[in-house]
Formats: structure tokens, sequence, C-alpha cells
């Protein structure tokens, strides 16, 4: 089995974990209702996809 040669430093590990922040998810305004939607996913809230194409369909009832 491939052995390291040396221990990594403290400074080379936080180096390397200077890159794992984890960013916030990305949301889009849709169009069809002004709602935050994530890019590339249908609408929750009024279920348009492409700016007028019905695909889901969704009530509001409580
Ligand atoms: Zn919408």
């Amino acid at each position: 089995m491939a052995v390291p040669k040396r221990k990594t430093s403290k400074s080379r590990r936080n180096m390397r974990r200077a890159h794992h922040a984890l960013k916030p998810s990305s949301y889009v305004e849709c169009p069809n209702c002004g709602e935050l939607k994530r890019p590339h996913h249908v609408c929750l809230a009024c279920g348009h996809y492409d700016e007028r194409e019905v695909i889901a369909v969704k009530t509001e009832t409580a």
C-alpha cells in the first residue's frame, strides 16, 4: 500500500481545506409567479417551467 512519506503539516492540511467551504444554494425568480425557485427546476409554487409550460399542477388548500 502506498504510504505518505511525511506527515501533512497543519499548514498544508488547512490550505487543502480552504476550498471545502459550502456555498449557499442558488435561487432564481420564477418568471411566472415571481417566487424563488432552484435553477433548472419546475417552480414549486406555480408548476411552471420554461416560462409557460404547466408541468405540475399544485393546489394550495390548507
Ligand atoms: Zn412560479
